[in-house]
């Protein structure tokens, strides 16, 4: 076996055991990556239950009060730095615990409501909605999810009141989008009693002000010469923590304080493991996917944001005599971000109730939703920062500032190309292993073999025959049913072509993969949208209302959604891959780009 073929099986290997351990129920991303509509996932669209919904409310009231006096964006963007009393005033409404179990002095709040505290914050300032995500949604979350009794009744109170905070610490020099090749090293002691920790970690939200790290480190694996990724609870007081950099200066979200620290042989208690040894990887991955949620709910708040803003200058300004909202240009500005907030919302809560239901299998729709709500958000500022015109270049206005807050969105928890290569992979794997099934079968014929390829075979087929139904309830949204119906066969047609075309070098054909993620993602968005709109009209229909005026936006969703998805998979047998690859290749191998003196 090559070198290459090694490091192939490693991944291969490592990939194998973090994401398919154990029979899963087949989710609705990789529903759809089958030709399967797994409507019950999705339909009817999620609601919070009215108990917790008063609760909600109450809290939001709370919150928007106090953001309203005490939050101020542009002085925190200013200082570079989110002042104390604004965390204890988050603190005091719950935010910093919101998920957590009463018992530790949480809120008890499940996901989806968590999202709506999240959407009101990532209105008004990103860099609190990343402060709030860095200690809530992964800087306690191994706490949360792994940790012992003992453990949480030891952390989790102080954190949970904000009066203690959190960090979550996997990124290093070496291990950045390849989040599996951390470093850092955890020793046993001889005697077990604790493990000794060595090396360095970089970028990390709220470093130098959080009282526990969950750090990532590798262990040995006991009987082997491997080792594995294991979480640790660090704490800064232990010695031999040293902060390399508190607050390393950056272009945007800059009321974080994002730092770079070193463990110089700090010793862990064995007490301060989280969850099972070695699998520190699939807790970093659990963790990512409560931060992905919320990331797709501040997304979310900051759209709607960039929808006022667009609607308050192009109702006011005025050139060439008329208001700007006269412009068909500006209007197809404003139509677009009112659409994407739609949907940005739609597919954030219906993601959080798949977490709220159990579901074990949303690896593949947390992906999803980051990097769709985190393209969508980009296009959005973008939008208004063009309808704002020369003015918005202008530090008086919040544009500036959330332009350059929006853009670490598509790099941070998984840089979208990472993950949108693994939304394409993880979710071609279920047809690609029918057809390995089948080929295998061809190559070497048994009695057994030939009973499952047979089935394998069967599964293909009807797949790509049958046109999978998407169960509405109104009349009006039978049409746009048909229409997803028979795009998710069209797309299931063209995975399987794909597989049968490539075969195994698609693993390495991301032009390929990412037109797949591209469709996936808006197969799902639209789903969200559809479901959506949907239960408001039944809603508005039972209570002899009518349909929110955003169902405009949202129809107009669903058909820029489908032209989409037929644009993305045309572009599978019609395209100018060849040519990208070559004027890339010819510009990686002449060296850097001279620039004419
Ligand atoms: C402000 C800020 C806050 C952060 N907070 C935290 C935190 O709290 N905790 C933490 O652990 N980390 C944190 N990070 C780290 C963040 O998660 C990483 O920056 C991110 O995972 C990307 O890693 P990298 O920066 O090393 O980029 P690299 O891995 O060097 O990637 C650079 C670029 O290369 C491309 N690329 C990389 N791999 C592939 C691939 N397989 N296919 C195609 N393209 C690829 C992508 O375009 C990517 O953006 C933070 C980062 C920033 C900037």
């Amino acid at each position: 076996m090559n070198k290459l073929d090694a490091q192939r099986q490693k991944e291969i290997q490592q990939a194998e055991e973090l994401l398919f351990a154990g029979p899963q129920a087949l989710g609705f991303a990789k529903g759809l990556f089958q030709g399967h509509f797994v409507s019950d996932w999705v339909m009817p669209y999620p609601r919070i239950p009215e108990a917790q919904q008063g609760e909600l409310d109450q809290t939001l009231t709370e919150l928007r009060k106090f953001l309203n006096v005490d939050l101020n964006p542009a002085e925190i963007d200013r200082q570079a730095d989110i002042p104390r009393s604004v965390i204890d005033g988050l603190g005091r409404v719950g935010v910093l615990g919101m998920t957590a179990p009463k018992e530790y002095g949480g809120h008890g709040f499940s996901q989806m409501a968590n999202c709506k505290v999240l959407e009101e914050i990532g209105r008004r300032c990103a860099s609190t909605s990343v402060f709030v995500n860095a200690h809530h949604s992964i800087g306690i979350r191994a706490l949360l999810l792994f940790g012992t009794h003992e453990q949480n009744r030891k952390w989790l109170p102080k954190l949970v009141s904000g009066e203690q905070l959190g960090a979550f610490a996997l990124t290093e020099r070496e291990a950045g989008s390849d989040a599996a090749n951390v470093q850092m090293q955890a020793r046993p002691s001889e005697d077990g009693s604790h493990f000794i920790l060595n090396g360095e970690k970089r970028y990390i939200t709220n470093a130098a002000i959080a009282h526990e790290l969950t750090v990532m480190a590798r262990t040995p694996v006991p009987g082997s010469d491997k080792t594995a990724v294991t979480a640790f609870l660090v704490t800064p007081d232990m010695p031999g923590f040293e902060m390399l950099e508190a607050r390393m200066p950056k272009t945007g979200i800059k009321g974080t304080a994002t730092g770079r620290f070193a463990l110089r042989d700090v010793k862990v208690p064995k007490e301060n493991i989280l969850g099972p040894m070695g699998k520190g990887l699939k807790v970093a991955l659990t963790v990512l996917d409560f931060g992905r949620t919320t990331f797709g709910a501040c997304c979310t708040g900051a759209a709607k944001t960039c929808l006022e803003l667009a609607v308050a200058h192009a109702n006011t300004r005025r050139q060439f005599n008329k208001t700007l909202g006269e412009f068909e240009l500006v209007k197809k500005k404003i139509a677009r971000i009112a659409a994407d907030a739609y949907a940005m919302e739609a597919m954030t809560t219906v993601t959080a109730s798949f977490i709220d239901r159990g579901l074990e299998d949303y690896m593949l729709e947390t992906a999803m939703l980051k990097v769709f709500t985190t393209e969508r958000l980009w296009e959005c500022i973008n939008d208004v920062f063009q309808i704002y015109g020369g003015s918005a270049y202008f530090t008086d206005l919040p544009l500036e500032r959330m332009l350059r807050d929006a853009r670490i969105n598509q790099i941070g928890e998984g840089a979208n190309e990472v993950l949108t290569s693994f939304i394409a992979l993880v979710g071609m794997r279920g047809p690609g292993m029918e057809f390995k099934e089948i080929y295998d079968t061809m190559m070497k014929p048994s009695r057994d073999g030939v009973s499952k390829a047979w089935a394998a075979g069967k599964n293909r087929l009807s797949a790509t025959v049958r046109v999978p139904e998407v169960p509405v309830q109104s009349e009006q949204l039978r049409a746009h049913a048909r229409q997803l119906g028979r795009l998710i066969r069209h797309f299931n047609f063209a995975v399987n072509r794909a597989l049968i075309t490539y075969r195994e070098p698609i693993l390495d054909m991301q032009l390929v993969q990412e037109r797949i993620a591209n469709a996936a993602m808006d197969l799902f968005a639209s789903t969200c949208v559809l479901s959506r709109i949907d239960s408001e009209t039944q809603f508005a229909r039972r209570n002899g209302g009518l349909p929110p005026p955003d169902h405009l936006a949202a129809d107009l969703f669903l058909r820029q959604s489908f032209r989409r998805i037929r644009g993305f998979l045309a572009g599978l047998t019609n395209n100018d891959d060849k040519a990208v690859i070559a004027a890339a290749k010819s510009c990686l191998t002449s060296g850097t780009a001279k620039t004419t003196s």
